[in-house]
Protein backbone atom coordinates (compact mmCIF):
# COMPACT_ATOMS: atom_id res chain seq x y z
CA UNK A 1 0.00 0.00 0.00
CA UNK A 2 0.74 3.85 -0.94
CA UNK A 3 0.43 6.14 2.70
CA UNK A 4 0.98 9.13 3.23
CA UNK A 5 2.97 10.98 5.97
CA UNK A 6 3.73 14.30 6.56
CA UNK A 7 3.57 15.46 2.40
CA UNK A 8 5.32 12.13 1.69
CA UNK A 9 3.69 9.19 -0.58
CA UNK A 10 5.60 6.36 0.85
CA UNK A 11 5.03 2.13 0.46
CA UNK A 12 3.86 1.52 3.96
CA UNK A 13 7.17 0.00 5.06
CA UNK A 14 8.70 2.75 4.34
CA UNK A 15 6.36 4.70 6.56
CA UNK A 16 8.06 6.70 9.73
CA UNK A 17 6.52 8.66 12.88
CA UNK A 18 8.66 9.59 16.14
CA UNK A 19 8.23 7.59 19.34
CA UNK A 20 7.78 10.73 20.77
CA UNK A 21 4.57 11.38 19.15
CA UNK A 22 1.63 12.47 21.42
CA UNK A 23 -0.89 10.62 19.70
CA UNK A 24 1.65 7.54 20.46
CA UNK A 25 2.50 8.03 23.86
CA UNK A 26 -0.74 10.41 25.14
CA UNK A 27 -3.76 9.52 22.64
CA UNK A 28 -3.39 13.16 21.80
CA UNK A 29 -4.76 13.06 18.47
CA UNK A 30 -8.07 13.22 16.01
CA UNK A 31 -9.07 11.30 13.27
CA UNK A 32 -11.69 10.53 10.64
CA UNK A 33 -12.75 7.50 8.51
CA UNK A 34 -14.04 8.24 4.89
CA UNK A 35 -15.99 5.52 2.66
CA UNK A 36 -15.12 5.27 -0.78
CA UNK A 37 -17.81 4.04 -2.94
CA UNK A 38 -17.30 3.66 -7.11
CA UNK A 39 -13.70 5.34 -6.11
CA UNK A 40 -15.52 8.40 -5.05
CA UNK A 41 -14.87 10.02 -1.93
CA UNK A 42 -18.66 10.17 0.00
CA UNK A 43 -19.44 12.87 2.28
CA UNK A 44 -15.92 14.81 2.09
CA UNK A 45 -16.97 18.11 2.96
CA UNK A 46 -18.98 16.80 6.28
CA UNK A 47 -15.25 14.82 7.68
CA UNK A 48 -13.05 18.28 6.77
CA UNK A 49 -15.57 20.27 8.73
CA UNK A 50 -15.85 17.93 11.46
CA UNK A 51 -11.78 17.63 11.75
CA UNK A 52 -11.42 21.16 11.59
CA UNK A 53 -13.83 21.20 14.62
CA UNK A 54 -12.29 18.49 16.59
CA UNK A 55 -8.69 20.00 15.72
CA UNK A 56 -9.84 23.83 17.22
CA UNK A 57 -11.54 22.07 20.50
CA UNK A 58 -7.83 20.76 21.01
CA UNK A 59 -6.17 24.11 20.08
CA UNK A 60 -4.62 21.44 17.76
CA UNK A 61 -2.66 23.12 14.58
CA UNK A 62 -4.29 22.05 11.19
CA UNK A 63 -1.41 21.05 9.00
CA UNK A 64 -3.52 20.70 5.78
CA UNK A 65 -5.94 22.75 3.76
CA UNK A 66 -9.07 21.21 2.48
CA UNK A 67 -8.26 21.02 -1.24
CA UNK A 68 -5.16 19.80 -0.38
CA UNK A 69 -6.61 16.72 1.66
CA UNK A 70 -8.92 16.33 -0.72
CA UNK A 71 -6.05 16.00 -3.62
CA UNK A 72 -4.63 13.37 -0.83
CA UNK A 73 -7.19 11.62 -0.22
CA UNK A 74 -7.73 11.11 -4.06
CA UNK A 75 -4.02 10.29 -4.83
CA UNK A 76 -4.30 7.36 -2.37
CA UNK A 77 -7.67 6.26 -3.82
CA UNK A 78 -5.27 6.30 -7.44
CA UNK A 79 -2.70 4.59 -6.10
CA UNK A 80 -3.97 1.75 -4.20
CA UNK A 81 -6.96 1.12 -6.82
CA UNK A 82 -9.50 1.75 -4.05
CA UNK A 83 -12.73 0.97 -5.90
CA UNK A 84 -14.91 0.85 -2.54
CA UNK A 85 -12.78 0.93 1.07
CA UNK A 86 -12.22 3.41 3.48
CA UNK A 87 -9.57 6.30 3.73
CA UNK A 88 -8.42 6.94 7.50
CA UNK A 89 -6.92 10.40 8.55
CA UNK A 90 -5.13 10.89 11.80
CA UNK A 91 -3.28 14.21 12.61
CA UNK A 92 -1.54 13.77 15.80
CA UNK A 93 0.27 17.25 18.41
CA UNK A 94 3.50 15.54 16.95
CA UNK A 95 6.48 16.14 19.91
CA UNK A 96 9.39 18.42 20.68
CA UNK A 97 11.29 15.11 21.48
CA UNK A 98 10.37 14.90 25.20
CA UNK A 99 7.46 13.41 27.23
CA UNK A 100 5.34 16.31 29.05
CA UNK A 101 1.76 16.62 30.04
CA UNK A 102 1.70 20.12 29.17
CA UNK A 103 1.12 20.36 25.02
CA UNK A 104 4.88 21.19 22.81
CA UNK A 105 5.21 24.46 21.54
CA UNK A 106 2.52 25.87 19.34
CA UNK A 107 4.85 25.65 16.11
CA UNK A 108 5.76 21.82 16.49
CA UNK A 109 4.18 20.25 13.54
CA UNK A 110 1.40 18.02 14.15
CA UNK A 111 1.70 14.91 12.46
CA UNK A 112 -0.42 13.61 9.61
CA UNK A 113 -0.74 10.46 8.13
CA UNK A 114 -3.37 8.65 6.05
CA UNK A 115 -3.86 5.23 4.51
CA UNK A 116 -6.27 3.27 2.80
CA UNK A 117 -8.47 0.10 4.10
CA UNK A 118 -10.01 -1.96 0.67
CA UNK A 119 -13.34 -3.10 1.15
CA UNK A 120 -14.89 -4.74 -1.33
CA UNK A 121 -18.84 -5.46 -0.87
CA UNK A 122 -18.61 -2.23 1.80
CA UNK A 123 -22.01 -1.29 0.02
CA UNK A 124 -23.57 -4.31 -0.90
CA UNK A 125 -22.91 -6.03 2.78
CA UNK A 126 -24.76 -9.21 3.51
CA UNK A 127 -24.53 -8.35 7.17
CA UNK A 128 -27.07 -5.56 6.30
CA UNK A 129 -29.35 -7.59 5.14
CA UNK A 130 -29.75 -9.98 8.03
CA UNK A 131 -28.41 -7.30 11.27
CA UNK A 132 -26.62 -7.10 13.77
CA UNK A 133 -27.03 -8.51 17.43
CA UNK A 134 -26.27 -5.78 20.11
CA UNK A 135 -25.04 -6.03 23.73
CA UNK A 136 -25.41 -3.17 26.19
CA UNK A 137 -22.95 -1.72 28.35
CA UNK A 138 -21.89 1.35 31.06
CA UNK A 139 -20.85 4.01 28.91
CA UNK A 140 -17.06 4.76 31.17
CA UNK A 141 -15.52 7.27 27.97
CA UNK A 142 -14.64 11.12 29.23
CA UNK A 143 -17.04 13.61 28.84
CA UNK A 144 -15.89 15.11 25.39
CA UNK A 145 -17.02 12.11 22.88
CA UNK A 146 -17.95 14.96 20.59
CA UNK A 147 -14.67 15.31 19.75
CA UNK A 148 -13.07 12.43 17.38
CA UNK A 149 -10.50 11.61 19.59
CA UNK A 150 -8.13 8.34 18.94
CA UNK A 151 -8.92 6.97 22.48
CA UNK A 152 -10.25 3.89 21.29
CA UNK A 153 -9.68 2.05 24.12
CA UNK A 154 -12.90 1.46 25.94
CA UNK A 155 -14.77 1.01 22.32
CA UNK A 156 -12.47 -1.75 21.68
CA UNK A 157 -12.88 -3.45 24.96
CA UNK A 158 -17.04 -3.04 24.34
CA UNK A 159 -16.40 -4.24 20.94
CA UNK A 160 -14.52 -7.51 22.36
CA UNK A 161 -17.04 -7.97 25.38
CA UNK A 162 -20.04 -7.71 22.40
CA UNK A 163 -17.71 -10.76 20.55
CA UNK A 164 -17.39 -12.53 23.86
CA UNK A 165 -21.40 -12.60 24.15
CA UNK A 166 -21.55 -14.05 20.66
CA UNK A 167 -22.97 -10.43 19.76
CA UNK A 168 -21.70 -7.86 17.02
CA UNK A 169 -21.80 -4.59 18.79
CA UNK A 170 -22.21 -2.71 22.42
CA UNK A 171 -24.25 0.00 23.15
CA UNK A 172 -23.37 2.15 25.67
CA UNK A 173 -25.71 3.34 28.79
CA UNK A 174 -25.09 6.41 30.76
CA UNK A 175 -27.22 7.02 33.43
CA UNK A 176 -30.00 4.42 31.98
CA UNK A 177 -30.07 6.32 28.92
CA UNK A 178 -28.16 5.00 25.49
CA UNK A 179 -25.60 7.32 24.33
CA UNK A 180 -24.23 5.46 21.03
CA UNK A 181 -22.53 2.41 20.16
CA UNK A 182 -18.62 1.65 20.07
CA UNK A 183 -18.26 2.99 16.54
CA UNK A 184 -22.00 4.13 15.63
CA UNK A 185 -24.51 5.82 16.14
CA UNK A 186 -27.76 4.42 17.81
CA UNK A 187 -31.57 4.50 17.07
CA UNK A 188 -34.75 2.31 17.51
CA UNK A 189 -38.03 2.78 15.69
CA UNK A 190 -41.42 2.84 17.14
CA UNK A 191 -44.45 3.05 15.44
CA UNK A 192 -42.61 4.27 12.14
CA UNK A 193 -41.17 7.28 14.61
CA UNK A 194 -37.25 7.70 14.31
CA UNK A 195 -35.78 8.22 17.58
CA UNK A 196 -31.94 8.96 18.46
CA UNK A 197 -29.87 11.18 21.55
CA UNK A 198 -29.96 14.41 20.51
CA UNK A 199 -26.51 15.88 19.62
CA UNK A 200 -24.14 17.15 23.54
CA UNK A 201 -20.63 16.65 24.24
CA UNK A 202 -22.04 13.11 24.92
CA UNK A 203 -22.00 11.62 21.95
CA UNK A 204 -20.11 12.36 18.40
CA UNK A 205 -21.64 14.03 16.10
CA UNK A 206 -21.93 11.56 13.60
CA UNK A 207 -21.68 12.75 9.62
CA UNK A 208 -23.43 9.82 8.68
CA UNK A 209 -25.97 10.98 11.56
CA UNK A 210 -26.22 13.85 10.05
CA UNK A 211 -26.86 12.98 6.54
CA UNK A 212 -29.75 10.38 7.31
CA UNK A 213 -31.80 12.51 10.15
CA UNK A 214 -31.58 15.16 6.74
CA UNK A 215 -33.34 11.96 4.24
CA UNK A 216 -35.41 10.70 6.83
CA UNK A 217 -36.79 14.74 6.95
CA UNK A 218 -37.09 14.69 3.12
CA UNK A 219 -39.03 11.51 3.03
CA UNK A 220 -41.47 12.72 5.80
CA UNK A 221 -40.91 10.47 7.89
CA UNK A 222 -41.29 11.28 11.65
CA UNK A 223 -37.64 11.98 13.73
CA UNK A 224 -37.65 12.41 17.55
CA UNK A 225 -34.08 13.65 18.75
CA UNK A 226 -34.49 12.49 22.95
CA UNK A 227 -33.28 10.09 24.89
CA UNK A 228 -34.11 6.59 25.22
CA UNK A 229 -33.37 3.24 27.25
CA UNK A 230 -32.38 -0.39 26.26
CA UNK A 231 -35.96 -1.13 28.34
CA UNK A 232 -37.51 1.05 25.33
CA UNK A 233 -35.05 -0.31 22.86
CA UNK A 234 -36.21 -3.59 23.56
CA UNK A 235 -39.83 -2.76 22.78
CA UNK A 236 -39.25 -1.35 19.36
CA UNK A 237 -40.19 -1.77 16.37
CA UNK A 238 -36.38 -1.78 14.63
CA UNK A 239 -33.37 -0.16 15.91
CA UNK A 240 -30.10 0.72 13.66
CA UNK A 241 -26.87 1.99 13.89
CA UNK A 242 -25.31 4.46 11.46
CA UNK A 243 -21.25 5.47 10.86
CA UNK A 244 -19.59 6.20 7.73
CA UNK A 245 -18.02 2.46 7.28
CA UNK A 246 -21.23 0.68 7.74
CA UNK A 247 -23.51 3.41 6.80
CA UNK A 248 -27.35 2.19 7.99
CA UNK A 249 -26.75 -1.08 9.43
CA UNK A 250 -30.26 -2.61 11.14
CA UNK A 251 -30.18 -4.07 14.28
CA UNK A 252 -32.31 -6.95 15.16
CA UNK A 253 -31.41 -8.01 19.20
CA UNK A 254 -30.75 -5.83 22.11
CA UNK A 255 -29.07 -7.99 24.95
CA UNK A 256 -31.00 -11.25 23.93
CA UNK A 257 -34.17 -10.01 23.22
CA UNK A 258 -35.48 -9.75 19.42
CA UNK A 259 -36.74 -6.81 18.07
CA UNK A 260 -39.75 -7.24 16.34
CA UNK A 261 -40.12 -10.53 14.31
CA UNK A 262 -36.26 -10.61 14.40
CA UNK A 263 -35.17 -9.49 11.05
CA UNK A 264 -34.22 -5.71 10.00
CA UNK A 265 -37.79 -4.31 9.74
CA UNK A 266 -38.73 -1.68 6.94
CA UNK A 267 -37.27 1.37 8.34
CA UNK A 268 -33.70 1.04 8.55
CA UNK A 269 -33.17 -1.38 5.37
CA UNK A 270 -35.04 1.71 3.15
CA UNK A 271 -32.77 4.40 5.26
CA UNK A 272 -29.72 2.32 3.99
CA UNK A 273 -31.09 2.13 0.37
CA UNK A 274 -31.79 6.14 0.11
CA UNK A 275 -28.41 7.02 1.61
CA UNK A 276 -26.48 4.80 -0.34
CA UNK A 277 -28.59 6.17 -3.39
CA UNK A 278 -28.16 9.93 -2.71
CA UNK A 279 -25.02 10.02 -1.08
CA UNK A 280 -23.38 7.91 -4.24
CA UNK A 281 -25.05 10.90 -6.04
CA UNK A 282 -23.24 13.37 -3.98
CA UNK A 283 -19.78 11.62 -4.10
CA UNK A 284 -16.50 13.33 -5.11
N1 LIG B 1 -20.06 7.41 17.39
C1 LIG B 1 -18.80 6.97 17.59
C2 LIG B 1 -18.31 6.77 18.98
C3 LIG B 1 -17.95 6.71 16.49
O1 LIG B 1 -16.68 6.28 16.70
C4 LIG B 1 -18.45 6.90 15.18
C5 LIG B 1 -17.60 6.65 14.00
O2 LIG B 1 -16.47 6.29 14.09
C6 LIG B 1 -19.77 7.34 15.03
C7 LIG B 1 -20.54 7.60 16.15
C8 LIG B 1 -20.37 7.56 13.65
O3 LIG B 1 -19.87 8.72 13.07
P1 LIG B 1 -19.77 8.89 11.49
O4 LIG B 1 -21.15 8.69 10.96
O5 LIG B 1 -19.28 10.25 11.30
O6 LIG B 1 -18.84 7.81 11.01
Amino acid sequence: RTVYVNGDYLPETEAKVSIFDRGFLMADGVYEVTSVLDGKLIDFDGHAVRLQRSLEALEMRNPISKDDLLEVHRELVRANEITEGLIYLQITRGSDGDRDFAYPAPETEPTIVLFTQNKPGLADNPVAKKGIKIISIEDIRWGRRDIKTVQLLYPSMGKMMAKKAGCDDAWMVEEGFVTEGTSNNAYIVKDNKIITRALSNDILHGITRAAVLRFANEAQMVVEERNFTIDEAQQADEAFTTSASAFVMPVVEIDGVALGDGTPGRVAPRLREIYLDEMRKAAV
